[in-house]
């Protein structure tokens, strides 16, 4: 029982630990809390403290944080990789579970915006996506759903030599694999698989080479058609079939007959609500995407990226079409078919 062992621990913990961070500086702050750059007087070094809100749901799920980094840590990558940032200590501070983290640089986003938001050259989108990956593998093995992968999630390391390094932080939403969850209204227990961090994965990887995120929806409806005008097609029947939200963007049309065509022209019994019909059923109207985004095919889009008419060396034309290939493993509707880290 992970939660009795931490929570004997944190009594011990408290004792020790009488002022030993001082608070220099503020990192980031969350729906979880506050992380601040802290002064370890026991070590003599900075830590990144993430602080979480003196509320029992908060402080509950920060325990899953901890155990689930201390079981990634510990078994998983004893010798630190893997690309998954170290959880120092634990403690609990004025009904403030305070994790405390090696100190890590700038996230990814924050990379991106000091690039104008204007992508990253390949060489660095394929060494980020490689380390990435490997964290993933880790995850992976240890049955474990990060569930909130996203630039912001991901920090600069310090580099070893003049490699540019980094490591994906922040499991305050991760959860263990094969946990079903039953849902009510389709009377049908779910089970999540890693398969949704790839999605994620493949998300984050085609934003480090555009510089903004590749499904820039303005609402669920907008980031849906965004994402079958993107990837060619819509999801296939049998995903539709299964999910949980299918009838509020599709209508279903019965049996497969001519007229019910998918955007990419397969048959499919579920047709794609208008943004007409739509607006009956979601209460906020689509809006406009917040950037500028041209509504073009995933190989265009990145092929043609910046999106004028510049022509591309023969290094650049290669490393385009293997990331065209590699962004449409991770980018598949289908969780089955959607590459595993280790394919990837
Ligand atoms: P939340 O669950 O609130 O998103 P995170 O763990 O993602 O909390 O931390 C929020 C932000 O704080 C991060 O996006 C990052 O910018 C900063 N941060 C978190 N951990 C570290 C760290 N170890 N070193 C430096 N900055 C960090
Ligand atoms: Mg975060």
């Amino acid at each position: 029982n992970w939660d009795l062992i931490l929570y004997v621990n944190l009594e011990l913990v408290n004792k020790m630990s009488n002022r030993r961070f001082i608070v220099k500086d503020m990192l980031g702050q969350g729906t979880f809390g506050q992380v601040v750059k802290c002064w370890d007087t026991e070590t003599n070094d900075y830590v990144a403290v993430k602080v979480i809100k003196n509320q029992p749901a908060f402080y509950h799920q920060a325990i899953m944080e901890v155990s689930l980094l201390r079981t990634l840590n510990q078994k998983f990558d004893p010798d630190d990789k893997h690309n998954i940032v170290r959880m120092l200590d634990y403690l609990s501070f004025q009904n403030h579970l305070c994790i405390a983290f090696e100190m890590l640089g700038q996230n990814l986003y924050e990379l991106l915006k000091r690039n104008q938001l204007r992508g990253l050259k390949v060489k660095y989108v394929r060494a980020f996506s490689k380390q990435i990956l490997d964290a993933m593998v880790v995850m992976r093995d240890a049955g474990i759903i990060h569930c909130d992968l996203k630039p912001e999630n991901i920090l600069l390391a310090p580099s070893v030599a003049t490699a540019a390094a980094v490591k994906v932080i922040d499991f305050g939403s991760a959860c263990l694999e094969g946990k079903t969850v039953y849902s009510y209204i389709q009377s049908r227990y779910y089970r999540y698989t890693t398969a949704i961090d790839m999605w994620s994965f493949g998300c984050i990887v085609a934003e480090l080479f555009i510089g903004l995120p590749l499904f820039p929806g303005a609402s669920e409806y907008d980031v849906l058609q965004r994402m079958m005008t993107i990837l060619g097609g819509q999801p296939p029947d049998d995903l539709l079939r299964e999910a949980k939200d299918t009838g509020r963007f599709f209508k279903h049309v019965g049996s497969i007959f001519p007229g019910s065509e998918a955007p990419d022209g397969i048959p499919s019994a579920y047709r794609f609500l208008s943004e007409e019909e739509i607006e009956t059923r979601e209460s906020k109207r689509p809006k406009v995407g917040k950037w500028y985004f041209p509504r073009l095919k995933l190989d265009r889009l990145i092929y043609n990226y910046p999106w004028n008419n510049s022509e591309l060396t023969e290094t650049e034309e290669t490393d385009r079409l293997a990331l065209v290939d590699f962004l449409k493993g991770l980018l598949e509707f289908d969780p089955n078919k959607r590459w595993s880290p280790v394919q990837a």
